[in-house]
């Protein structure tokens, strides 16, 4: 997928915003409450124990990642805490063709090649409302050792930054109260 091209009938938005910020626990609200449906990514990190293949993630290993790179099947993909993460090309093509509503969960780096390849898509970022709290969220979320924490961390603030500047990011949304956080995004998406 190297050309730009445009999204068709469908629409697309990219969501985006530092690890443990609320990404996934707003997406499974918005995909209960509105007609858009949410792209599986490929990824080699390794499978956590309440995660499943095929449904929070495509697990692959490095080298049939670096094979689906080789055959241009991903829309976009980036390297994130020495794991490769990818969208899948042609599911989010048929769907955007076939006139659905579809969301990327995707990191900034990702999102930036999406808005080159179709500047009509519409970016969501996340914020946590403070470091600290961002902090809390990921250690209560359980799945990373201190250093892995230091480096979402470290990540989030560059990822902030980045996002800042991109022009495709029409809406911030801080998480802060869950409830109003769904709101709004919900609003944006319908
Ligand atoms: P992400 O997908 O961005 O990495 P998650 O959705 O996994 O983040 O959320 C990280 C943790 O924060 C989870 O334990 C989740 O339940 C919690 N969380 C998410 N949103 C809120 C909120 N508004 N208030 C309090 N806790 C939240
Ligand atoms: P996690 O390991 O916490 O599930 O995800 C880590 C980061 O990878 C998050 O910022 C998430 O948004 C991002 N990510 C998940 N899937 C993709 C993808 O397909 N492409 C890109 N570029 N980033 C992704």
């Amino acid at each position: 997928m190297t050309a730009q091209g445009t999204v068709k009938n469908g629409r697309l938005f990219v969501i985006s915003g530092p690890s443990g910020c609320g990404k996934s626990t707003l997406c499974r609200e918005i995909l209960r409450r509105t007609e858009a449906r949410l792209s599986i990514s490929a990824t080699t990190r390794p499978r956590s124990k309440n995660e499943t293949d095929g449904v929070d993630y495509y697990f692959l290993s490095e080298k049939e990642f670096k094979d689906k790179i080789d055959a241009d099947e991903f829309l976009e993909y980036a390297q994130v805490f020495e794991n490769y993460y990818g969208t899948p090309a042609q599911p989010v093509m048929e769907k955007l063709k076939d006139g659905q509503t579809i969301i990327l969960e995707i990191d900034v780096q990702g999102a930036i090649q999406v808005f080159s390849r179709f500047p009509e898509t519409i970016g969501i970022l996340v914020l946590p409302p403070n470091r600290e709290i961002l902090q809390q969220r990921i250690s209560r979320r359980g799945r990373d050792d201190e250093d892995t924490i230091r480096k979402r961390l470290t990540k989030a603030e560059w990822e902030i930054e980045q996002a800042k500047s991109s022009k495709n990011f029409k809406y911030m949304v801080v998480n802060d109260d869950l409830d109003e956080a769904i709101e709004k995004m919900v609003q944006i998406i319908e």
